[in-house]
């Protein structure tokens, strides 16, 4: 198997690193990875990660839920309730933010690219407020079920839509939850993004914070972590580094509270815990305490981001 040694930090091009601790893959294959962090800028990633034609094999554990929709477990259908609770909020935010930009809600032309979709949740949320929608997903799984439910044609790469950029494809909002942290080439990513969104349009990101209150707390249990799909930590100082060196700003950023239960609980498991659904409950609570008034402790944050132009 290849793996990739990440000899550059993506964030600040530093070639200093030191090892944090080791995480274990809870999730699929049992493999330990390090936690690496940048000496210069302090960003963390995963260290010694499979390459992108390898890591399919570790997304593929049956309960995968963002890619199956599985509906097994108590803790999987927390995930269920919260996302339906999430894609209201998601929608209301795209449609805020566009708003925002003095469009006209109600209008036809408007349109917005999902990466990293899933099973196509979010695009039918959208879809049904009107917006014309397109989406990008890995997965063949999760590209059927997106299809079959909600008749969302889906790309298997970005390359394919960034390539009609020269058509005019581009987009008023350009969404990735929880999806940069898994692409190997996040300034490559980020470049593509750029050029593919309007220059007045709106690029959001969800992200886990890994300098959240949870994590401090569980250290190497962090669900979040969840080595080896998620290759790169982010907190609010380091991508916010990223975005400027890609030609963008952060214009603000708000707390995902619900991910803190959500996150709390699979720590818990991991830990061993035999009621973690309890203790993670309150952790969840602990961490809402925490995030009042700045998200900077929040579990995973949503980052609304403007080109710079
Ligand atoms: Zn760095």
């Amino acid at each position: 198997m290849k793996n990739v040694t990440v000899n550059i930090c993506p964030v600040c091009g530093c070639g200093n690193h030191k090892p944090v601790f080791e995480c274990k893959d809870y999730f699929a294959l049992g493999e330990t990875f390090m936690i690496k962090q940048c000496d210069a800028c302090g960003f963390r990633f995963t260290d010694n990660f499979p390459e992108e034609e390898e890591i399919g094999r570790y997304y593929k554990a049956d309960d995968y839920v963002s890619h199956t929709d599985t509906q097994a477990g108590l803790i999987n259908k927390i995930y269920h309730f919260a996302r339906s609770i999430m894609l209201k909020q998601k929608g209301r935010l795209a449609e805020g933010i566009y708003k925002e930009n003095g469009a006209d809600v109600n209008g036809e032309d408007k349109n917005l690219l999902d990466i990293g979709c899933g099973t196509g949740y979010f695009l039918n949320e959208m879809k049904s407020r009107g917006w014309k929608v397109k989406g990008v997903e890995k997965s063949a799984d999760a590209r059927e079920v997106a299809e079959k439910n909600f008749g969302i044609e889906l790309a298997d790469d970005i390359s394919v839509l960034s390539s009609d950029v020269s058509n005019k494809q581009r987009f008023d909002i350009i969404t990735l939850w929880h999806v940069l942290e898994h692409l190997h080439d996040v300034n490559g990513a980020l470049k593509n993004i750029r050029e593919m969104l309007k220059d007045e349009g709106t690029l959001i990101l969800a992200l886990p914070n890994s300098s959240s209150f949870d994590a401090d707390k569980y250290r190497e249990y962090w669900a979040a972590y969840d080595v080896p799909r998620h290759l790169w930590h982010f907190t609010p100082d380091t991508i916010s580094r990223l975005a400027v060196k890609n030609g963008f700003i952060i214009t603000k950023y708000s707390a995902m509270p619900l991910d803190t239960f959500y996150v709390s609980m699979l720590s818990e498991k991991y830990k061993g815990n035999s009621v973690p659904f309890v203790r993670g409950m309150f952790t969840g609570l602990q961490g809402l305490l925490k995030i009042t008034g700045s998200p900077d402790a929040a579990s995973s944050i949503i980052y609304i981001l403007k080109k710079k132009i």
